[in-house]
């Protein structure tokens, strides 16, 4: 019998990208997902439950069902801006579901967790290029739901054996090639999406996020990882628990940081479109400057981004999204 990977969030867009590339190893991924802000025509390569991680009663039925070996977490919430509007979401969503989601994993017997983290759980670094030891200080609820969660996972280790992989992603971009899932969110506030949105007429303009920060051209420097090769490194990173390997944390960015301005001019490359914008003010809660090295993924996991260069990301992206609007 193939074994089945109950994959947390699997409508979404890293979640649903996750399932193609499980099912391309030979897992059945089993989406769990409320479908808050998933997409029921993303779950394309296994079955669906419908629940919340709220709801412990149908967690534990989800797992008496399908007996999962691994759990892959990417369910969460994850909009800066509206964690600091509204904390108490954050930390009712994502902390006590994941602990829910923890606990059902344990009381199951299942022993293998991946987890979704951030560099948000770093805050701001002043510049220097982050790595897995760098120490953790969140500047919003969102980076720190999700460094809460990093904590239970450790503590859940020691009582109970539970073994993880926690991977701490930089910013997300493109496509699958194919076009069988892509980006797609509701409300958009991610950068490239709202890049494409302003490119061919959706909204009027992009709106950059502040201009006068300490970096060349004012605007903030992220480290972008084609969605391809991140979910790339949560099937190594299963892999890693079923060959019997210690927990461990990995970043997964390129090394190579991007400002607002160059993924606009990138895009306009891309395309060869205009890009209407305008400047705006800073949004709370954003970082400077988030770029990590991965060398530890690329050392033990042999892990590498070949996909992450702005033109794929960018070029991915684009065909996904003039692939038909059927969600305005
Ligand atoms: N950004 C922007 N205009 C937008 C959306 C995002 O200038 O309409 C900026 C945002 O402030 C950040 C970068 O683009 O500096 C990436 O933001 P995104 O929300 O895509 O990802 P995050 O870094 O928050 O995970």
């Amino acid at each position: 019998m193939t074994d089945k990977v109950l994959v947390t969030g699997g409508a979404g867009y890293i979640g649903s990208h996750a399932c193609k590339a499980l099912a391309k190893a030979g897992f059945v991924p089993v989406t769990l997902d409320n479908f808050s802000t998933g997409w029921r025509d993303a779950v394309k390569f296994g079955p669906v439950v419908e629940a919340d991680l709220m709801d412990r009663a149908a967690l534990d039925a989800a797992f008496a069902e399908h007996r999962p070996v691994a759990v892959l977490h990417f369910a969460a919430l994850s909009q800066v801006g509206e964690a600091m509007a509204e904390p108490g979401k954050y930390w009712r969503n994502n902390v006590a579901g994941s602990l829910n989601l923890i606990e059902a994993t344990i009381a199951s017997g299942c022993r293998h967790f991946v987890f979704s983290s951030t560099c948000a759980t770093y805050g701001d670094r002043d510049g220097e290029v982050l790595d897995e030891d760098t120490p953790q200080a969140p500047l919003n609820a969102y980076g720190a739901s999700k460094r809460a969660i990093e904590d239970m996972l450790v503590d859940f280790e020691a009582s109970h054996g539970l073994r993880y992989v926690i991977f701490r992603y930089f910013n997300v971009a493109g496509a699958d090639p194919d076009g069988e899932v892509g980006e797609f969110h509701r409300p958009e506030t991610h950068l490239i999406p709202l890049i494409l949105d302003a490119v061919d007429g959706k909204r009027d303009a992009l709106t950059i996020n502040g201009t006068d920060y300490p970096t060349p051209d004012g605007t903030c420097i992220r480290d972008y990882v084609h969605v391809m090769d991140l979910v790339d490194a949560h099937v190594k990173g299963l892999e890693w628990l079923r060959a019997d390997k210690d927990s461990r944390v990995f970043c997964l960015g390129t090394g190579d940081g991007f400002s607002v301005r160059e993924v606009v001019d990138a895009t306009r490359h891309v395309t060869n479109r205009q890009v209407p914008m305008v400047d705006g003010p800073r949004r709370g809660g954003d970082a400077v400057k988030l770029v990590c090295g991965s060398q530890r993924a690329k050392d033990e996991l042999g892990w590498t981004p070949d996909r992450s260069t702005m033109k794929q990301m960018i070029g991915d992206a684009w065909r996904w999204h003039q692939g038909g609007d059927y969600r305005q």
